[in-house]
């Protein structure tokens, strides 16, 4: 059954906060195109944003805010990530800035980066929206994987009807184009991720020259075979670990193990596996063990994304 979208009066705001904070996916306007959002700091709602796009990867997300000041809980702002705030928010212009000691977005929506992606829309649905939930959204482009970027709610409709929570219809989208993406997450440097509405001219009169993003391209993950690998070794299809490995296990039927071990889903449930990929992964790696021995995760649904990230998290390193 595919969903209608409904008018974003203030009764529907309350009903799509509610089931934002219930771990909901809703899909709603802003000024570039409609987002998928789910509350950003929801491990599990975040999984399914995944798992509704059916993408073979986790793609690092965007996390939109309702301002610079839930934006500084959320990442280390220094000086030049404020002054790009300050001209360009509310707007079309996404920030790539460290996450903060304390930050409570899920590592998926990161995909497992130690930065964090930020963006205040222009859109008074998107700010309602934010607002009222009091949590940060992560909202990739409301489409199917591969498809193109929706910037109406038929649109999402059509692609993602069957889906969703709900989608709220603002209408059509005012810039119809994806944000630029920046990275100032070193402090110094602007560097441009993805070109998008904001131009790098508008950037360079604001802040400076604008380093292109070619040599860069570790920061974009997917881009590159080995990233973000654990500093322990990671070990594929393992039907056995060694006491002086840790385990990541998957399902009921786990391999007797004596070290440090975690199981992404007890009841072998991939959206739930998907959720806990990253802290797991990291909360093991903080062990040092020798090695991390992971079971075999089934290649069906989002199992695929969750298989590419350990594939390259095993990769050789350079
Ligand atoms: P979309 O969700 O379609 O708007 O795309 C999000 C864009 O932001 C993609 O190009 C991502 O690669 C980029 N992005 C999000 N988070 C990060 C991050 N932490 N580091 C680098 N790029 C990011
Ligand atoms: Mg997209």
């Amino acid at each position: 059954m595919t969903l209608t979208p409904i008018l974003p009066d203030q009764d529907a705001i309350e009903l799509a906060a509610n089931c934002l904070h219930d771990g909901g996916l809703v899909a709603f306007p802003t000024e570039t195109v409609y987002g998928l959002g789910a509350d950003a700091t929801n491990d599990r709602a975040v999984a399914r944003i995944f798992e509704a796009k059916g993408r073979p990867q986790f793609n690092p997300l965007i996390s939109h805010v309702s301002g610079l000041e839930m934006a500084m809980e959320l990442g280390q702002f220094g000086a030049l990530a404020k002054e790009l705030a300050d001209a360009f928010w509310p707007g079309p212009l996404t920030l790539v800035v460290k996450r903060s000691h304390a930050c409570p977005v899920s590592l998926l929506a990161s995909a497992g980066l130690e930065t964090i992606a930020l963006r205040m829309p222009n859109h008074v649905v998107a700010q309602g929206l934010i607002n009222r939930v009091q949590r940060p959204l992560a909202a990739p482009s409301a489409n199917p994987s591969g498809g193109v970027s929706p910037t109406t709610a038929a649109h999402v409709a059509e692609g993602l009807g069957d889906r969703l929570d709900m989608i709220l219809d603002g209408g059509p989208c005012e810039v119809g184009l994806e944000s630029t993406v920046v990275s100032v997450s070193d402090g110094e440097d602007v560097r441009l991720l993805r070109p998008g509405t904001i131009t790098r001219s508008e950037l360079e009169a604001v802040c400076g020259a604008v380093v292109s993003a070619d040599g860069h391209a570790i920061e974009a993950p997917g881009m590159l075979a080995s990233h973000y690998a654990p500093n322990s070794a990671v070990r594929l299809n393992a039907k056995s670990a060694s006491p002086n490995e840790a385990l990541l296990a998957f399902g009921p039927d786990i391999v007797p193990h004596t070290g440090p071990s975690e199981n992404l889903s007890p009841a072998g449930d991939l959206l739930e596996a998907a959720a806990n990929l990253f802290t797991m992964l990291r909360r093991l790696d903080a062990r040092q063990p020798k090695g991390i021995a992971v079971m075999p995760i089934p290649q069906a649904g989002i199992g695929e994304a969750i298989n590419d990230r350990l594939t390259r998290a095993a990769a050789p390193r350079s």
